[in-house]
């Protein structure tokens, strides 16, 4: 999940990397009654989340009241590349002499954290990779063993500075804190009198381990869709596609199946749904529920292979959902294992098909969704 900057800031701020002074403001008069905080020039800065603000028009400089005035009002409310701003940041400008580049990343070549860093900041960092690779230095950490001071020593010679080893330090805290994918200062400032400042900030957190940060477990992704942070919430694995077959099944490797299934005889699957092992018929209630919500989604086929799960459990789930949110979509199961007898039984009785070969039960939705 990527933060917005005044939140990575915060967790900067909280890591001891200095930053430009800066404040939030969620409206117009809120940035008008803060800003005497700062000193001008002062940077109004667009908060979304796609990257690039810069040259969107996202980030300007205020050199008195009135131009900040008319800055505030132009960026607030503005569309950077689909995304509406609801928010602005206000900073007090660094002096730059030199924008340079640092981050860590999760590198999955060499399955380790990694120090980028480069003197070639606030650019697009994929495109030095590109032309002038070696123009970034990299250098992995060993999580045993963190962030050295030899390392610190080779990124400051590398950058030709002097005085990186707190901000390091503190980048590799929060990217352990806070198990991030990357945390990155693009760029960080050589000021006019030789200090460094971040003047942005980035940071993705790893989606896996939301539910372990609470600052962010119940924070909602604008990345997700409604009924992704939803699912979040509830703990399933789920994913949008854009067809109309919705998919419930249990094991990732089952739900991919089912999802493959579906398309070789020509349907369009509307998501991935694994409510994983050993569910209760709660569980497979709210997955359902999530799915029948949907007008988009025509049809749905759940495919249960039981073993810790119980295949009265899943029944007594469904049934549920047919009772409490009705049912209009066409619904085919195809479900073998533990309690298989019983939780057919069960289904029988609300007139739903229940099938053992999941080709069968794949071509039967196919079917019924797109006959008419
Ligand atoms: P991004 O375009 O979304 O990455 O936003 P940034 O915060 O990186 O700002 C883009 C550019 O605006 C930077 O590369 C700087 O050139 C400029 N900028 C941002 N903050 C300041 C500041 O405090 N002082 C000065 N002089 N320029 C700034
Ligand atoms: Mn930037």
């Amino acid at each position: 999940m990527k933060l917005y900057e005044y939140e990575a800031r915060d967790l900067f701020d909280e890591a001891k990397i200095p930053l430009n002074k800066w404040i939030v403001a969620k409206n117009y008069d809120e940035a008008m009654n803060n800003y005497k905080l700062l000193k001008f020039p002062i940077v109004v800065k667009a908060q979304v989340l796609v990257g690039g603000r810069g040259k969107a028009g996202g980030v300007k400089i205020a050199n008195n009241e009135e131009e900040l005035k008319m800055h505030v009002k132009n960026i607030l409310g503005m569309n950077i590349k689909g995304e509406k701003v609801n928010s602005v940041i206000l900073a007090e400008a660094a002096q730059i002499k030199k924008e340079l580049y640092i981050s860590i990343i999760v590198d999955r070549n060499s399955r380790s954290p990694l120090i980028l860093a480069s003197k070639e900041g606030g650019v697009d960092i994929e495109e030095v990779a590109k032309k002038d690779p070696h123009k970034i230095m990299k250098i992995k950490i060993d999580p045993f063993i963190g962030v050295r001071d030899y390392m610190v020593r080779r990124v400051e010679s590398f950058l030709s500075i002097s005085n990186i080893n707190s901000i390091l330090k503190g980048l590799y805290f929060t990217f352990k804190n806070y198990e991030c994918e990357l945390v990155e200062i693009n760029p960080l400032a050589l000021t006019d009198n030789d200090e460094l400042v971040a003047i942005d900030a980035k940071i993705v957190i790893d989606d896996s381990a939301l539910f372990r940060l609470n600052k962010f477990k119940n924070r909602i992704s604008s990345e997700l869709s409604y009924y992704e942070n939803i699912a979040r919430k509830y703990g399933f694995s789920y994913v949008e596609q854009e067809g109309d077959i919705g998919i419930i099944g249990n094991g990732a490797g089952l739900t991919m199946t089912t999802m493959d299934l579906v398309q070789y005889y020509g349907g369009r699957p509307a998501n991935f749904l694994d409510i994983g092992g050993g569910a209760d018929a709660e569980i497979v209630y709210n997955a359902l529920s999530i799915l029948l919500e949907q007008d988009r989604i025509k049809g749905i086929f759940i495919n249960i292979l039981g073993g810790i799960t119980r295949c009265d459990e899943v029944a007594a789930g469904i049934i549920k959902a047919i009772k409490n949110k009705g049912v209009n979509k066409n619904i085919v199961v195809r479900m073998i294992g533990t309690n298989e007898e019983m939780g057919k039984k069960m289904l029988k009785e609300y007139n739903i098909d229940v099938f053992d070969e999941m080709e069968v039960a794949a071509k039967e939705i196919v079917n019924l969704v797109y006959k008419n």
